[in-house]
Order: C-alpha cells, then sequence, then structure tokens
C-alpha cells in the first residue's frame, strides 16, 4: 500500500498568530509551560491536535498519578500543588474525596481552566507539521487544522509534544528505545463501569504484585482466556465508588513516529481489552456486573524519543542521587522500564530492579535545566518525556508529577528569555531559578 514516490508540494501559509511563546502539545508538560509562561506576562499559545488538554494523562486515560512528594517534601511546588488542590476540591464537591485514579474529565477541565485564568491562547484540532528553521532558530511553526494551514511566529517554541515533534522537525539530534531499537510497550488503559470498589478492595487481587492475580493470569494464558503471556499487570484504580480505570495489557513494539504501527496497537489493543473484560468479569472480586464502558482516545505511548539536550541525566547520575548547580527541581520515581516482551522472567527482573533501584525516603535526584535546552536548536526548550535523559532516566522522569516540575520550569524560563530578547540558553541561571517554586513541606 504505501507509494514511495515524491510530489512537490508549496503553498502560501498564512502566519496567523504572534507571540511570545508557543507551546506544541498540551499534555501535563504543554499545559505547566503554557500556564507558567503565561503568569510570567508572556503572550503565550498552546496549540494541541487532539481536542482536549493533558495528552496520556487525559486522552490516554493513564489511571493514576506517581509521587508527588517524598519524605514531607513536595517535589512538585507550585503548578503540581495546584492541579493536587484543585482535583481534590472537585472530588470532594462530588462526595468521592479521591485522587488516587484519575477523573479524567476533571482533570482535563481544571487544566483548562489554570489556562484561561493565565491568558493563555488555546488551540486544539491544530498539528503542528513543519517548521521553518534557519541555523537551529525556529521562525515559524506550521500546523495543520480544520480551516487548512496556518503558522505561527514566536520568540520562543517549546516542545511539549511527548514525542519530541517539534523539536526533530527543526533538526534536533535525538534517541529512540534502547540501542537495539526495543522500546516499553504502549497500553490502551480502559474504564470500567458497574464495579463494586469496596468488594474489589477486599478480594485481594490486584496485580502482578500480589499472589494472586498472577496464578487466575497463569491459569488464563493456559486456558486461552488471554491469549497474550502477559505478567505485567498493574492493574485498576477507583475514581468513584464503581467507576475504575485500569493500566492492564500491553501491545509490543509500537513506533509512535509511525501511524500505521500506533493504528494497528490500538486495533489489537482493543481487541486484547475484550478478552480482560471477560476475565475480569469472571475471576476479580467486585467485577462479576462490570463492563468497559470507554479506553484512552488515543494509545498510551510510554516511550518514544529523547532529545539529546546539552546535557543529558544518565543512570549513574540517578544512582549517586546527583545534585546539580543550574537544578530546575528534583523528583525520586524509579525507572520503571515496562519490559519490551512479554513473559514471567521479564516481570520478575523488572521487578527486582525497580524495588533494588529505588530511593529513600526524602532522597531525590535534581534535574538540570541544560536538559531542557536541545543541542543544536537555539530558541526551543523541551519538557515532559522528550527531555534529555538517558532510557533508564526517562523511565523516572516521563512520569506526570516530573512533567509538571519540567514544564513549569521551561514556560518560566521561556517567558524571561522572550522579555529579555535573549535565548534560553543565554538566561542567568540564577534568574531563572528566582522565580521557580523548590520543593516545599507537604503532609498527606
Ligand atoms: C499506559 C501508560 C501508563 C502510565 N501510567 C502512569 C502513571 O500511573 N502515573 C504517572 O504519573 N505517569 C504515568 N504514565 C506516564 C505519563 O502519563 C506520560 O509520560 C506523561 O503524560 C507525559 O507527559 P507529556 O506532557 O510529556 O506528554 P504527553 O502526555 O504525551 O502529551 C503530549 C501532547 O502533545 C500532543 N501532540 C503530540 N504531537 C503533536 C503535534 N504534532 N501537534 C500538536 N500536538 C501534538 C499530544 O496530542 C499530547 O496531548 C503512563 C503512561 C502511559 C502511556
Amino acid at each position: 500500500m504505501k507509494d514511495c514516490k515524491n510530489i512537490p508540494f508549496s503553498c502560501d501559509i498564512p502566519v496567523r498568530y504572534r507571540v511570545d511563546v508557543c507551546v506544541v502539545g498540551a499534555g501535563p508538560a504543554g499545559c505547566a509551560a503554557a500556564t507558567c509562561a503565561a503568569e510570567q506576562g508572556a503572550k503565550v499559545m498552546l496549540i494541541e491536535s487532539t481536542a482536549m488538554s493533558g495528552g496520556m494523562s487525559t486522552a490516554a486515560r493513564v489511571p493514576m498519578f506517581m509521587p508527588f512528594a517524598t519524605g514531607g517534601k513536595l517535589l512538585c511546588e507550585g503548578y503540581g500543588r495546584r492541579i493536587l488542590s484543585g482535583l481534590k476540591d472537585m472530588s470532594a464537591e462530588i462526595g468521592y474525596d479521591c485522587v488516587d485514579g484519575i477523573n479524567a474529565e476533571h482533570l482535563r477541565f481544571l487544566y483548562e481552566e489554570l489556562l484561561r485564568s493565565a491568558g493563555v491562547k488555546l488551540l486544539y484540532y491544530s498539528t503542528l507539521a513543519a517548521t521553518v528553521t534557519e541555523s537551529g532558530t525556529i521562525r515559524q511553526a506550521v500546523f495543520t487544522a480544520p480551516s487548512g494551514f496556518f503558522a505561527v511566529e514566536a520568540k520562543i517554541f517549546i516542545d511539549a509534544t511527548g514525542d519530541g515533534t517539534l523539536a526533530v522537525r527543526s533538526g534536533a539530534r535525538y534517541e529512540s528505545g534502547a540501542e537495539n531499537g526495543e522500546v516499553m510497550p504502549s497500553t490502551l488503559c480502559p474504564v470500567w463501569a458497574g464495579v463494586d470498589v469496596e468488594t474489589y478492595l477486599a478480594g485481594g487481587c490486584y496485580s502482578h504484585n500480589d499472589e494472586k492475580m498472577p496464578e487466575l493470569l497463569e491459569a488464563a494464558f493456559r486456558s486461552g482466556e488471554l491469549p497474550q503471556e502477559d505478567y505485567h499487570h498493574t492493574g485498576v484504580f477507583s475514581i468513584s465508588p464503581n467507576i475504575m480505570v485500569g493500566n492492564i495489557s500491553h501491545v509490543f513494539d509500537i513506533n509512535a513516529a509511525d501511524e500505521e504501527s500506533l493504528t494497528a496497537g490500538i486495533c489489537k489493543n482493543r481487541k486484547l481489552l475484550r478478552a480482560y473484560e471477560k476475565f475480569y468479569r469472571r475471576h476479580i472480586p467486585g467485577f462479576s456486573k462490570a463492563e468497559i464502558v470507554g479506553s484512552g482516545s488515543i494509545l498510551g505511548v510510554r516511550e518514544s524519543r529523547r532529545i539529546i539536550g546539552d546535557y543529558q541525566l544518565t543512570k549513574e547520575d540517578y544512582r549517586a542521587r546527583k545534585h546539580f548547580e543550574d537544578e530546575i527541581g528534583e523528583y525520586n520515581f524509579p525507572a520503571d522500564l515496562h519490559p519490551p516482551r512479554p513473559g514471567k522472567q521479564e516481570i520478575l527482573e523488572h521487578k527486582r530492579i525497580f524495588r533494588k533501584e529505588g530511593y529513600a525516603p526524602g532522597e531525590t535526584y535534581g534535574i538540570p535545566y541544560r536538559v531542557m535546552l536541545p543541542k543544536n536548536l537555539n530558541n526551543v526548550l523541551t519538557c515532559g518525556r522528550c527531555v534529555s535523559a538517558d532510557r533508564y532516566v526517562h523511565a523516572s522522569i516521563r512520569v506526570i508529577p516530573a512533567c509538571y516540575i519540567t514544564g513549569q520550569a521551561a514556560g518560566i524560563a521561556a517567558a524571561l528569555a522572550s522579555d529579555r530578547g535573549i535565548l534560553p540558553r543565554e538566561l542567568p541561571f540564577d534568574d531563572l531559578r528566582a522565580r521557580i517554586p523548590f520543593p516545599g513541606p507537604w503532609q498527606n
């Protein structure tokens, strides 16, 4: 089907917007970046290809947050604290005080509210197609949208696409997956209605970490009830007394930079969920009357491109709990490297490393500003899961609270640089640091 013939194509594209800071991608990192840049006084646009804010945290229905805090210290002070308290207020309003599982509707509404009150110009349904870049400086970014092509001019661009698409289209160098090409699997996260959460919680059958679930899974693989021998089973999380969202099932070898691969992956995963629906109804306490009533509107992609920056955070940095002079924040989650293949040995090894390498309460590694500066680009910052890290640290820094930390810092840096008419790389670090909210005290 794929035709490799090239065709010439050129057209005049209107420059429809001129702003100080253009953020591409409204995932957790992009929302944080745009909100925080606008709060510094910059004229900011946030442009997103789907019709919602939140990226994986909402569109892909990722079910829960990784840690916001450690040892009495809130690591995502500032934007992260506002997300937590906003969600708590909303869940309290409906009488279910729970931010264990992510209520995607609440979260995307909250992102939009914060963007609106900061004065960000938000545009959905608009996909970055290309950039006009001269000697490492992006002059315009070109989007394709229902109205056709349009371009945006900005002093500073922020790549919050998760996949590093803006930076790569502009000539940035990147790494992707492991050296042998392996990547973490993707997941289509299911939403379940009709669960008796109380019975589920009393049932002791949750994930690959307990005793009962692995036995049930093994029996289902043997009988053919579950078609893929995948012992990596993170589980389901409640967002109300009868609704749960799951991080279950994997599809392997998905290339997030290839729409054919993504399409095949999401269809395959949807089919897998049919089998998990039956399996849960038959075997999991509290699920006998439950059904899957929804799933991510995009496939949940854990790993794609990592843009090479002025500094690359490494496994050695993680192990050394290294801190940096140009640190914009700190984080602590262990590398959650989902094995690239299903199988029992793979998950046992994953669990062993995850536990062995985890930090004690209060321990953190630093995130240097330089991981957000793509090496050969001038007016671009990255944030979220495409910052400069090796594969190991990427598996830690990719989680949502860490994306709030890098997003917030990228937004503040972009606003400062644009205000002063300098490049992000030229920003005196002390001036940036003075504006970044640093970890504050935290009590659960
Ligand atoms: C299945 C799964 C389970 C996970 N579980 C957890 C968990 O339990 N806890 C946790 O904290 N984290 C979890 N994560 C990780 C976390 O959700 C993501 O790593 C995080 O959302 C990344 O944020 P981001 O803003 O960098 O990118 P994304 O969330 O990927 O957002 C990028 C945004 O950019 C948009 N975009 C992309 N390309 C373009 C373009 N060309 N033009 C315009 N817009 C574009 C996308 O539509 C998207 O909205 C999980 C991830 C997955 C996939």
